[in-house]
Protein backbone atom coordinates (compact mmCIF):
# COMPACT_ATOMS: atom_id res chain seq x y z
CA UNK A 1 0.00 0.00 0.00
CA UNK A 2 1.01 3.48 -1.39
CA UNK A 3 0.69 6.75 0.97
CA UNK A 4 -1.26 8.98 -0.97
CA UNK A 5 0.35 11.68 -2.69
CA UNK A 6 -0.71 14.62 -0.45
CA UNK A 7 -0.29 17.27 -3.02
CA UNK A 8 2.39 19.30 -4.10
CA UNK A 9 2.62 21.48 -0.84
CA UNK A 10 5.85 21.15 1.17
CA UNK A 11 4.39 18.94 4.15
CA UNK A 12 6.11 21.00 7.01
CA UNK A 13 5.14 23.41 9.56
CA UNK A 14 6.69 26.61 8.97
CA UNK A 15 6.16 30.05 10.91
CA UNK A 16 7.84 33.32 8.49
CA UNK A 17 5.51 35.68 10.09
CA UNK A 18 3.51 35.77 13.61
CA UNK A 19 -0.01 34.79 13.31
CA UNK A 20 -2.18 35.96 12.28
CA UNK A 21 0.36 38.09 9.64
CA UNK A 22 -0.52 41.45 8.05
CA UNK A 23 -2.21 40.22 5.08
CA UNK A 24 -4.88 38.03 7.23
CA UNK A 25 -5.43 40.86 9.63
CA UNK A 26 -6.10 43.20 6.31
CA UNK A 27 -8.48 40.54 5.34
CA UNK A 28 -10.21 40.33 8.74
CA UNK A 29 -10.82 44.09 8.60
CA UNK A 30 -12.77 43.40 5.53
CA UNK A 31 -14.34 40.20 6.75
CA UNK A 32 -15.63 42.54 9.87
CA UNK A 33 -17.04 45.20 7.09
CA UNK A 34 -18.94 42.72 5.20
CA UNK A 35 -19.67 39.46 6.67
CA UNK A 36 -22.51 39.16 9.34
CA UNK A 37 -20.80 38.85 12.87
CA UNK A 38 -23.42 35.98 13.42
CA UNK A 39 -20.60 33.81 11.39
CA UNK A 40 -17.34 33.60 13.33
CA UNK A 41 -13.85 32.10 12.77
CA UNK A 42 -12.11 29.83 14.77
CA UNK A 43 -8.66 31.21 14.29
CA UNK A 44 -8.61 34.41 11.94
CA UNK A 45 -5.80 33.23 9.52
CA UNK A 46 -7.14 33.40 5.45
CA UNK A 47 -6.25 30.23 3.84
CA UNK A 48 -4.39 30.24 0.47
CA UNK A 49 -3.65 26.51 -0.24
CA UNK A 50 -4.44 23.18 1.91
CA UNK A 51 -3.09 19.78 1.09
CA UNK A 52 -1.54 16.77 2.70
CA UNK A 53 -1.66 17.83 6.57
CA UNK A 54 -1.16 21.56 5.69
CA UNK A 55 -2.95 24.62 5.66
CA UNK A 56 -0.79 27.21 3.73
CA UNK A 57 -1.99 31.02 4.81
CA UNK A 58 -2.22 34.17 2.74
CA UNK A 59 0.97 35.71 4.31
CA UNK A 60 3.43 32.17 3.41
CA UNK A 61 2.81 30.57 6.81
CA UNK A 62 2.54 26.40 6.74
CA UNK A 63 0.03 25.73 9.36
CA UNK A 64 -0.56 22.07 10.42
CA UNK A 65 -4.23 20.30 10.09
CA UNK A 66 -5.47 19.09 12.88
CA UNK A 67 -9.37 19.66 11.92
CA UNK A 68 -9.70 18.76 8.38
CA UNK A 69 -12.59 21.85 8.41
CA UNK A 70 -14.32 20.02 10.78
CA UNK A 71 -13.72 16.09 9.91
CA UNK A 72 -14.36 16.80 5.90
CA UNK A 73 -10.73 16.57 4.07
CA UNK A 74 -10.16 13.08 5.28
CA UNK A 75 -8.69 12.04 1.91
CA UNK A 76 -6.86 15.41 2.11
CA UNK A 77 -7.18 18.75 0.77
CA UNK A 78 -7.56 19.57 -2.63
CA UNK A 79 -6.37 15.58 -3.14
CA UNK A 80 -4.95 15.19 -6.64
CA UNK A 81 -7.75 12.11 -7.37
CA UNK A 82 -10.27 14.41 -6.13
CA UNK A 83 -9.26 17.25 -8.02
CA UNK A 84 -8.62 15.39 -11.23
CA UNK A 85 -12.19 13.60 -10.89
CA UNK A 86 -14.01 17.37 -10.50
CA UNK A 87 -12.27 18.94 -13.34
CA UNK A 88 -13.22 16.33 -15.49
CA UNK A 89 -17.14 16.44 -14.68
CA UNK A 90 -17.11 20.09 -14.44
CA UNK A 91 -16.04 20.41 -18.09
CA UNK A 92 -18.83 18.18 -19.06
CA UNK A 93 -21.62 19.51 -17.07
CA UNK A 94 -21.88 21.04 -13.92
CA UNK A 95 -25.72 21.04 -13.15
CA UNK A 96 -29.20 19.42 -14.14
CA UNK A 97 -30.72 18.71 -11.35
CA UNK A 98 -31.13 15.23 -11.09
CA UNK A 99 -35.18 15.51 -10.19
CA UNK A 100 -35.05 17.17 -13.98
CA UNK A 101 -32.81 15.18 -15.81
CA UNK A 102 -30.60 12.46 -14.20
CA UNK A 103 -27.02 11.19 -14.58
CA UNK A 104 -24.80 8.44 -13.70
CA UNK A 105 -22.76 9.96 -10.76
CA UNK A 106 -25.71 10.09 -8.42
CA UNK A 107 -26.59 6.49 -9.01
CA UNK A 108 -22.83 5.38 -8.42
CA UNK A 109 -22.70 7.59 -5.16
CA UNK A 110 -26.11 5.19 -3.84
CA UNK A 111 -24.26 2.13 -4.82
CA UNK A 112 -21.04 3.00 -3.10
CA UNK A 113 -23.52 3.97 -0.16
CA UNK A 114 -25.69 0.77 -0.31
CA UNK A 115 -22.40 -1.17 0.03
CA UNK A 116 -20.62 0.61 2.29
CA UNK A 117 -23.23 1.44 5.19
CA UNK A 118 -23.45 -1.48 7.79
CA UNK A 119 -25.68 -3.87 6.89
CA UNK A 120 -26.70 -6.35 3.90
CA UNK A 121 -30.12 -6.06 3.78
CA UNK A 122 -31.83 -3.50 0.83
CA UNK A 123 -31.45 0.08 0.77
CA UNK A 124 -32.51 2.69 -0.80
CA UNK A 125 -30.56 6.48 -0.72
CA UNK A 126 -31.07 10.14 -1.55
CA UNK A 127 -28.86 12.65 -1.65
CA UNK A 128 -28.38 16.67 -0.59
CA UNK A 129 -26.30 19.48 0.04
CA UNK A 130 -25.43 19.25 3.94
CA UNK A 131 -25.42 17.50 7.17
CA UNK A 132 -28.57 19.31 8.35
CA UNK A 133 -31.06 18.51 5.26
CA UNK A 134 -29.49 14.69 6.02
CA UNK A 135 -30.52 14.91 9.21
CA UNK A 136 -34.05 16.26 8.50
CA UNK A 137 -34.63 14.12 5.61
CA UNK A 138 -34.09 10.95 7.54
CA UNK A 139 -37.20 12.31 10.00
CA UNK A 140 -39.32 13.00 7.48
CA UNK A 141 -38.87 9.52 5.96
CA UNK A 142 -39.13 8.34 9.51
CA UNK A 143 -42.42 9.83 10.06
CA UNK A 144 -43.67 9.17 6.83
CA UNK A 145 -42.91 5.43 6.81
CA UNK A 146 -44.03 4.99 10.74
CA UNK A 147 -46.92 7.14 10.35
CA UNK A 148 -45.78 8.55 14.23
CA UNK A 149 -44.67 12.02 15.06
CA UNK A 150 -42.46 11.63 17.76
CA UNK A 151 -38.59 12.24 17.62
CA UNK A 152 -36.05 11.58 20.40
CA UNK A 153 -32.52 12.74 20.59
CA UNK A 154 -30.07 12.78 23.68
CA UNK A 155 -28.30 15.28 25.67
CA UNK A 156 -25.41 16.49 24.16
CA UNK A 157 -26.47 15.53 20.81
CA UNK A 158 -25.41 18.03 17.65
CA UNK A 159 -27.68 17.78 14.30
CA UNK A 160 -27.30 21.20 12.59
CA UNK A 161 -28.73 24.47 12.52
CA UNK A 162 -31.80 24.28 10.30
CA UNK A 163 -35.07 24.67 12.11
CA UNK A 164 -35.84 21.11 12.63
CA UNK A 165 -32.29 20.19 13.61
CA UNK A 166 -31.96 23.58 15.78
CA UNK A 167 -34.89 21.26 18.07
CA UNK A 168 -32.41 18.08 18.02
CA UNK A 169 -29.44 19.86 18.91
CA UNK A 170 -29.16 19.99 22.63
CA UNK A 171 -26.91 23.03 23.48
CA UNK A 172 -28.90 26.50 23.20
CA UNK A 173 -25.57 28.54 23.12
CA UNK A 174 -24.55 29.34 20.02
CA UNK A 175 -26.32 27.54 18.46
CA UNK A 176 -30.47 28.05 19.45
CA UNK A 177 -30.15 31.08 21.69
CA UNK A 178 -32.82 33.21 20.45
CA UNK A 179 -34.12 31.19 16.98
CA UNK A 180 -37.16 29.55 18.60
CA UNK A 181 -39.60 28.47 18.10
CA UNK A 182 -38.55 25.45 17.56
CA UNK A 183 -40.70 22.20 15.87
CA UNK A 184 -42.50 20.22 18.36
CA UNK A 185 -42.28 16.52 19.54
CA UNK A 186 -38.58 16.20 20.16
CA UNK A 187 -37.80 15.12 22.77
CA UNK A 188 -34.61 14.40 24.85
CA UNK A 189 -33.34 11.93 27.01
CA UNK A 190 -29.71 11.07 28.76
CA UNK A 191 -26.98 9.80 26.67
CA UNK A 192 -24.25 7.33 28.12
CA UNK A 193 -21.28 9.52 29.27
CA UNK A 194 -18.97 6.92 31.22
CA UNK A 195 -16.63 10.16 32.09
CA UNK A 196 -19.57 12.15 34.04
CA UNK A 197 -22.14 9.30 34.39
CA UNK A 198 -22.39 7.46 38.07
CA UNK A 199 -18.88 5.59 38.57
CA UNK A 200 -19.33 2.22 37.01
CA UNK A 201 -22.78 2.35 34.99
CA UNK A 202 -23.21 0.37 32.39
CA UNK A 203 -24.30 0.93 28.66
CA UNK A 204 -27.01 -1.08 29.09
CA UNK A 205 -27.51 0.63 32.74
CA UNK A 206 -27.21 3.91 30.51
CA UNK A 207 -29.86 2.62 28.22
CA UNK A 208 -32.40 1.60 30.68
CA UNK A 209 -32.22 5.14 32.18
CA UNK A 210 -33.01 6.55 28.89
CA UNK A 211 -35.28 3.73 27.22
CA UNK A 212 -37.45 4.42 30.75
CA UNK A 213 -37.76 8.29 30.25
CA UNK A 214 -38.54 7.47 26.30
CA UNK A 215 -41.67 4.82 27.69
CA UNK A 216 -42.99 6.73 30.51
CA UNK A 217 -42.45 10.37 28.71
CA UNK A 218 -42.81 9.61 25.05
CA UNK A 219 -44.56 6.02 23.91
CA UNK A 220 -43.13 4.08 21.55
CA UNK A 221 -46.34 3.92 19.74
CA UNK A 222 -45.63 7.67 19.11
CA UNK A 223 -42.39 7.30 18.74
CA UNK A 224 -41.33 7.28 14.64
CA UNK A 225 -36.68 7.40 15.33
CA UNK A 226 -34.65 7.73 17.92
CA UNK A 227 -31.55 10.26 16.13
CA UNK A 228 -28.26 9.09 17.20
CA UNK A 229 -24.57 10.05 16.84
CA UNK A 230 -22.53 6.86 17.72
CA UNK A 231 -19.68 8.91 18.92
CA UNK A 232 -21.09 12.51 19.53
CA UNK A 233 -19.15 15.26 17.66
CA UNK A 234 -19.94 18.29 18.76
CA UNK A 235 -21.33 17.73 22.10
CA UNK A 236 -18.03 16.12 23.65
CA UNK A 237 -16.40 13.79 21.55
CA UNK A 238 -18.23 11.53 24.18
CA UNK A 239 -18.22 7.55 23.71
CA UNK A 240 -21.08 5.63 24.96
CA UNK A 241 -20.19 2.83 27.42
CA UNK A 242 -20.24 -0.93 25.40
CA UNK A 243 -23.59 -2.50 25.10
CA UNK A 244 -25.34 1.50 25.15
CA UNK A 245 -25.99 1.52 21.46
CA UNK A 246 -27.17 -2.01 20.66
CA UNK A 247 -29.66 -1.69 24.01
CA UNK A 248 -31.15 1.05 22.20
CA UNK A 249 -30.91 -0.24 18.83
CA UNK A 250 -32.98 -3.82 19.96
CA UNK A 251 -35.55 -1.69 21.94
CA UNK A 252 -36.17 0.00 18.77
CA UNK A 253 -36.14 -2.86 16.56
CA UNK A 254 -38.73 -4.11 18.97
CA UNK A 255 -41.26 -1.34 18.95
CA UNK A 256 -41.44 -0.52 15.06
CA UNK A 257 -39.37 2.43 16.12
CA UNK A 258 -36.65 3.53 13.57
CA UNK A 259 -33.06 3.86 14.42
CA UNK A 260 -31.37 6.34 13.03
CA UNK A 261 -27.65 6.97 13.14
CA UNK A 262 -26.02 10.28 12.42
CA UNK A 263 -22.95 9.41 10.82
CA UNK A 264 -22.19 12.63 9.51
CA UNK A 265 -18.98 13.65 11.82
CA UNK A 266 -18.16 9.39 12.41
CA UNK A 267 -18.61 8.66 9.09
CA UNK A 268 -16.07 7.38 6.19
CA UNK A 269 -13.55 5.72 7.38
CA UNK A 270 -12.70 9.05 10.62
CA UNK A 271 -13.24 6.29 13.67
CA UNK A 272 -11.39 3.23 11.85
CA UNK A 273 -14.09 1.45 10.35
CA UNK A 274 -16.17 2.25 7.18
CA UNK A 275 -18.93 4.16 9.95
CA UNK A 276 -18.70 3.68 13.96
CA UNK A 277 -22.15 1.76 14.07
CA UNK A 278 -19.35 -0.85 12.53
CA UNK A 279 -17.87 -1.06 15.85
CA UNK A 280 -20.89 -1.44 17.81
CA UNK A 281 -22.25 -4.06 15.38
CA UNK A 282 -25.66 -2.04 15.36
CA UNK A 283 -27.46 -1.79 11.99
CA UNK A 284 -29.21 1.64 11.52
CA UNK A 285 -32.64 1.59 9.68
CA UNK A 286 -31.39 4.98 8.60
CA UNK A 287 -28.34 6.57 8.29
CA UNK A 288 -27.04 10.11 7.90
CA UNK A 289 -23.83 11.20 6.38
CA UNK A 290 -22.08 14.20 5.02
CA UNK A 291 -18.98 16.01 5.77
CA UNK A 292 -16.04 13.08 4.62
CA UNK A 293 -18.17 11.67 2.04
CA UNK A 294 -16.57 13.95 -0.61
CA UNK A 295 -12.97 15.74 0.14
CA UNK A 296 -14.54 18.77 0.99
CA UNK A 297 -17.03 19.24 -1.79
CA UNK A 298 -21.19 19.78 -0.22
CA UNK A 299 -22.83 16.23 -0.54
CA UNK A 300 -25.21 14.54 1.90
CA UNK A 301 -26.85 11.54 1.85
CA UNK A 302 -29.72 9.46 3.18
CA UNK A 303 -29.06 5.72 3.12
CA UNK A 304 -32.23 3.00 4.88
CA UNK A 305 -34.07 0.14 4.27
CA UNK A 306 -35.85 -0.19 1.09
CA UNK A 307 -39.19 -0.27 2.35
CA UNK A 308 -38.85 2.67 4.48
CA UNK A 309 -36.94 5.17 1.93
CA UNK A 310 -39.47 3.63 -0.80
CA UNK A 311 -42.37 4.42 1.64
CA UNK A 312 -42.34 8.43 0.27
CA UNK A 313 -44.47 9.65 -2.26
CA UNK A 314 -42.99 10.08 -5.54
CA UNK A 315 -41.69 14.07 -5.13
CA UNK A 316 -41.59 13.83 -1.52
CA UNK A 317 -37.94 13.66 -1.42
CA UNK A 318 -34.97 16.25 -3.19
CA UNK A 319 -33.90 19.56 -3.90
CA UNK A 320 -32.57 21.69 -6.73
CA UNK A 321 -28.52 20.71 -5.77
CA UNK A 322 -28.83 17.62 -3.73
CA UNK A 323 -26.82 14.93 -5.52
CA UNK A 324 -24.97 17.88 -7.74
CA UNK A 325 -22.84 15.75 -10.17
CA UNK A 326 -19.54 17.68 -9.49
CA UNK A 327 -19.68 16.65 -5.60
CA UNK A 328 -21.10 12.94 -6.44
CA UNK A 329 -17.59 12.93 -8.91
CA UNK A 330 -15.63 14.28 -5.67
CA UNK A 331 -17.62 11.42 -3.50
CA UNK A 332 -16.45 8.74 -5.82
CA UNK A 333 -12.51 9.84 -6.28
CA UNK A 334 -12.65 10.22 -2.34
CA UNK A 335 -14.54 6.73 -1.93
CA UNK A 336 -12.14 4.95 -4.20
CA UNK A 337 -9.08 6.49 -2.13
CA UNK A 338 -10.38 5.70 1.16
CA UNK A 339 -10.40 2.05 -0.24
CA UNK A 340 -7.23 1.95 -2.15
CA UNK A 341 -5.76 2.92 0.29
CA UNK A 342 -6.79 1.48 3.23
CA UNK A 343 -8.04 5.20 4.82
CA UNK A 344 -10.11 2.99 7.99
CA UNK A 345 -6.79 1.40 8.96
CA UNK A 346 -4.93 4.68 8.17
CA UNK A 347 -7.19 5.98 10.97
CA UNK A 348 -6.76 3.21 13.49
CA UNK A 349 -2.80 4.13 12.76
CA UNK A 350 -3.38 7.78 13.80
CA UNK A 351 -5.11 6.27 17.16
CA UNK A 352 -2.01 4.19 17.65
CA UNK A 353 0.31 7.19 17.71
CA UNK A 354 -1.97 9.50 18.94
CA UNK A 355 -3.64 7.69 22.05
CA UNK A 356 -0.44 6.96 24.00
CA UNK A 357 1.09 10.12 23.72
CA UNK A 358 -2.69 11.99 24.90
CA UNK A 359 -2.77 9.43 27.85
CA UNK A 360 0.56 9.70 28.65
CA UNK A 361 -0.36 13.59 29.16
CA UNK A 362 -3.32 12.92 30.79
CA UNK A 363 -0.94 10.76 33.22
CA UNK A 364 1.35 13.91 33.78
CA UNK A 365 -1.49 16.77 34.12
CA UNK A 366 -4.70 16.03 36.36
CA UNK A 367 -6.61 18.96 34.31
CA UNK A 368 -6.40 15.96 31.37
CA UNK A 369 -9.81 14.92 32.77
CA UNK A 370 -10.38 11.89 30.27
CA UNK A 371 -8.67 11.03 26.67
CA UNK A 372 -11.48 9.74 24.68
CA UNK A 373 -12.49 8.78 20.99
CA UNK A 374 -11.85 6.24 18.20
CA UNK A 375 -9.77 5.98 14.82
CA UNK A 376 -9.05 9.86 13.93
CA UNK A 377 -11.44 11.18 16.28
CA UNK A 378 -9.64 12.13 19.50
CA UNK A 379 -10.30 14.61 22.56
CA UNK A 380 -9.03 15.39 25.53
CA UNK A 381 -11.66 17.07 28.46
CA UNK A 382 -10.46 19.73 30.52
CA UNK A 383 -11.44 20.15 34.00
CA UNK A 384 -10.42 21.73 37.16
CA UNK A 385 -8.62 18.66 39.12
CA UNK A 386 -9.73 19.88 42.08
CA UNK A 387 -13.43 19.66 41.62
CA UNK A 388 -13.83 17.53 38.34
CA UNK A 389 -16.01 21.02 36.97
CA UNK A 390 -15.26 21.51 33.00
CA UNK A 391 -12.38 24.22 32.46
CA UNK A 392 -13.20 26.01 29.50
CA UNK A 393 -11.00 28.74 30.02
CA UNK A 394 -8.08 26.94 30.13
CA UNK A 395 -9.12 24.50 27.24
CA UNK A 396 -9.23 28.55 24.89
CA UNK A 397 -5.65 29.04 26.58
CA UNK A 398 -4.43 26.29 25.11
CA UNK A 399 -6.39 26.47 21.90
CA UNK A 400 -4.64 29.56 21.19
CA UNK A 401 -1.30 28.53 22.34
CA UNK A 402 -1.45 25.96 19.18
CA UNK A 403 -3.03 28.27 17.16
CA UNK A 404 -0.41 31.05 17.59
CA UNK A 405 2.23 28.11 17.15
CA UNK A 406 0.72 26.90 13.99
CA UNK A 407 -1.64 24.17 14.49
CA UNK A 408 -5.05 24.30 14.02
CA UNK A 409 -6.99 22.27 16.55
CA UNK A 410 -11.06 22.71 17.02
CA UNK A 411 -12.95 22.71 20.37
CA UNK A 412 -16.51 21.38 21.36
CA UNK A 413 -18.38 20.14 24.06
CA UNK A 414 -21.57 21.24 26.00
CA UNK A 415 -19.24 23.07 28.16
CA UNK A 416 -17.04 23.87 25.43
CA UNK A 417 -13.95 21.93 27.56
CA UNK A 418 -12.90 19.83 25.44
CA UNK A 419 -9.92 19.90 22.42
CA UNK A 420 -10.46 17.68 19.47
CA UNK A 421 -8.26 16.10 16.70
CA UNK A 422 -9.80 15.48 13.84
CA UNK A 423 -6.94 14.98 11.52
CA UNK A 424 -6.47 14.20 7.81
CA UNK A 425 -6.59 10.77 7.78
CA UNK A 426 -3.58 11.04 5.01
CA UNK A 427 -1.68 13.10 7.37
CA UNK A 428 2.01 12.51 7.05
CA UNK A 429 3.16 10.84 10.68
CA UNK A 430 5.69 13.22 11.36
CA UNK A 431 3.93 16.28 10.82
CA UNK A 432 0.81 14.45 13.36
CA UNK A 433 3.35 13.90 16.19
CA UNK A 434 4.62 17.44 15.62
CA UNK A 435 1.23 19.01 16.41
CA UNK A 436 0.80 16.72 19.44
CA UNK A 437 3.72 17.57 20.40
CA UNK A 438 2.54 21.30 20.80
CA UNK A 439 -0.61 20.45 22.04
CA UNK A 440 1.44 18.77 25.02
CA UNK A 441 3.68 21.90 25.59
CA UNK A 442 0.70 24.06 25.37
CA UNK A 443 -1.36 21.95 27.87
CA UNK A 444 1.90 21.57 30.27
CA UNK A 445 2.51 25.09 29.64
CA UNK A 446 -0.96 26.45 30.78
CA UNK A 447 -1.13 23.89 33.86
CA UNK A 448 2.41 24.46 35.46
C1 LIG B 1 -21.72 18.70 11.24
C2 LIG B 1 -22.79 17.81 11.72
C3 LIG B 1 -24.12 17.97 11.31
C4 LIG B 1 -24.56 19.11 10.42
O1 LIG B 1 -23.93 19.08 9.17
P1 LIG B 1 -23.92 20.41 8.27
O2 LIG B 1 -23.32 19.95 6.97
O3 LIG B 1 -23.11 21.43 8.99
O4 LIG B 1 -25.35 20.83 8.12
C5 LIG B 1 -25.06 17.07 11.77
N1 LIG B 1 -24.71 16.06 12.58
C6 LIG B 1 -23.45 15.86 12.99
C7 LIG B 1 -23.12 14.71 13.88
C8 LIG B 1 -22.44 16.74 12.59
O5 LIG B 1 -21.19 16.57 13.02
Amino acid sequence: MTAPHPGGLDQRRRLVTELPGPRSRELSARRAATVSAGVTVAMPVFIAAAGGGVLLDVDGNSLIDLGSGIAVTSVGNAAPAVVTAVQAQVEQFTHTCFMVTPYEGYLAVCEELANLTPGEHDKRSALFNSGAEAVENAIKVARHATGRPAVVVFDHAYHGRTNLTMALTAKAMPYKHRFGPFAPEIYRVPVSYPFRDPAGMSGEQAAARALDLIDTQVGAEQLACVVIEPIQGEGGFIVPAPGFLPAIAQWCAERGVLFVADEIQTGFCRTGDWFACDHNNVIPDLIATAKGIAGGLPLAGVTGRAHLMNAVHPGGLGGTYGGNPVACAAALASITMMREHDLAGAARRIEAIAAPKLHALAARCPAVGQVRGRGAMLALELIDPATGAPDPALTTQIVHACHNAGVVVLTCGTYANVIRLLPPLVIPHALLTEGLDVLTHAVLTATT
